[in-house]
C-alpha cells in the first residue's frame, strides 16, 4: 500500500510502498478515508517534538471504513464508518483501569510511536475505533479526533456548568471548537480574546464578545464587560506565559483556568489576590480521553459542533502535497484545516 512517512527528522516526508498491516485478534484494519494534517506533524518532521522510531507513518487524525476485524473485536464491524482515538493504551495499568489512559505507562501515540493515517490502511486496536455518525463526513470525523476532542477535554477539566461564563484565549482550531462545545454545554456569556481581526470577526459572528487584545488589556476588557465579576472558566490555547497569566487574572470567585497551550516560559502570579482570595484554580490539560469521544460525536451528529466545508482543504496521499501543507502550517494563522483524502 501507499504511505507517506517520516524517514529522517528535518527532511521532507517521503512516499513509500509498505505492506498492508497484519492485524492481531484485538485489532481492526481501517481503510483510511481522511487523515488530518496537524501542527504537531510539522513539529515531528522538523524535530521540535522528538521521534526516535524512524521511519514512521505520520497521521493521528484518522477516519475511514473498517476493512477487517480481529476475532476478539466486538464494538465495530467490517464496512462500518469509524474515526480513531489516537492514544493506544494497555488497558490494564493503574491509570487505564481508572479511565485515565493518557497517563498509561506504555501508551503510544498513533502517527508518532506507531504508524498513523498518512496511508491507505491503518491498524489500530478495536477499542480505538469509534463509530462515526452517517451525517459527519470522514474529513470532519478525522479532524475532530484532535483539536475538538482536546477542546472538549479542557471544558470537562474546567468543569464548565450550565450558565457559566467563559473566556477563550486564542481562536484557532481549538478555540473554534471550544466556543461551539461551550454553547452545547449551555454556557453563559462567551468572551474570545484574539489579536487577529478576522478571527475576532468570526468569533463575534458566532455570538461571542470579541476582545481585541491589541486594543487594550484584555483582562480589563473582560472585567468591564462582565460588570466587574470576571469569568467562571477561562481556556488558554495560545501557549504564552502572558496569556496564561491573563487567563488566571480574568477569573471571578471560584473561577477555573484550564491551560492547554504549550510553553517553556515560566508564569508568575500573585497568590493571594489572584488565587487564594478567589479560591480560583489553575488546571493543566493534556490530550483527551476515549470516554469523551461518544459525547463529542453526538454533538457533531446533532449539528452543535460544525466545521464549515470552506474551512477544509483537501490534498492527495502524496508526499509533495503533504509537505507543502506542513510548510504552510508553520506560519498559518487561519483555521483552515488540511485533510488527506487517499484516492479510492
Ligand atoms: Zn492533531
Ligand atoms: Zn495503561
Amino acid at each position: 500500500m501507499k504511505a507517506v512517512r517520516l524517514v529522517q527528522v528535518g527532511k521532507p516526508l517521503q512516499d513509500a510502498d509498505v505492506p498492508i498491516p497484519e492485524i492481531e485478534s484485538t485489532d481492526v484494519l481501517i481503510r483510511v478515508a481522511a487523515a488530518g494534517i496537524c501542527h504537531s506533524d510539522a513539529h515531528y518532521r522538523d524535530g521540535v517534538s522528538k521521534i526516535d522510531n524512524l521511519p514512521v507513518t505520520l497521521g493521528h487524525e484518522v477516519a475511514g471504513r473498517v476493512e477487517k476485524i480481529g476475532s476478539d473485536v466486538t464494538n465495530v464491524a467490517p464496512g462500518e464508518r469509524v474515526c480513531v482515538h489516537y492514544l493506544v493504551h494497555c488497558g490494564s495499568c493503574e491509570f487505564c483501569k481508572r479511565g485515565l489512559e493518557q497517563f498509561c505507562r506504555s501508551g503510544q501515540m498513533i502517527g508518532k510511536h506507531r504508524d498513523g493515517g498518512y496511508a491507505e490502511f491503518i491498524k489500530v486496536p478495536g477499542r480505538n475505533a469509534f463509530a462515526l455518525p452517517e451525517d459527519i463526513s470522514f474529513e470532519v470525523g478525522a479532524i475532530m479526533m484532535c483539536s475538538a476532542a482536546t477542546a472538549f477535554h479542557a471544558l470537562k477539566k474546567a468543569r464548565l456548568k450550565s450558565g457559566e461564563s467563559i473566556a477563550i484565549f486564542g481562536f484557532g482550531g481549538l478555540g473554534f471548537s471550544a466556543l461551539q462545545l461551550a454553547r452545547a454545554l449551555d454556557c453563559g456569556e462567551i468572551y474570545v480574546v484574539e489579536v487577529n481581526a478576522a478571527k475576532l470577526q468570526s468569533a463575534a459572528k458566532l455570538g461571542a464578545v470579541a476582545i481585541d487584545a491589541k486594543a487594550s488589556d484584555p483582562v480589563e476588557q473582560i472585567k468591564d464587560a462582565s460588570g466587574g465579576k470576571g469569568v467562571d472558566v477561562s481556556l488558554e490555547f495560545i501557549g504564552s506565559a502572558q496569556t496564561m497569566r491573563q487567563a488566571v487574572q480574568c477569573l471571578g470567585a471560584l473561577g477555573r483556568a484550564a491551560l492547554v497551550g504549550l510553553t517553556q516560559e515560566s508564569m508568575s502570579i500573585f497568590p493571594y489576590s489572584e488565587l487564594i482570595n478567589k479560591e480560583a484554580e489553575i488546571i493543566g490539560v493534556s490530550d483527551h480521553l476515549a470516554s469523551e469521544l461518544p459525547t463529542l460525536l453526538e454533538f457533531a451528529g446533532s449539528g452543535k459542533l460544525r466545521f464549515p466545508s470552506e474551512a477544509l482543504h483537501l490534498v492527495d496521499l502524496d508526499a509533495r502535497q503533504i509537505n507543502a501543507a506542513l510548510d504552510a502550517l508553520q506560519d498559518s494563522i487561519d483555521h483552515v484545516r488540511t485533510v488527506i483524502v487517499p484516492k479510492a
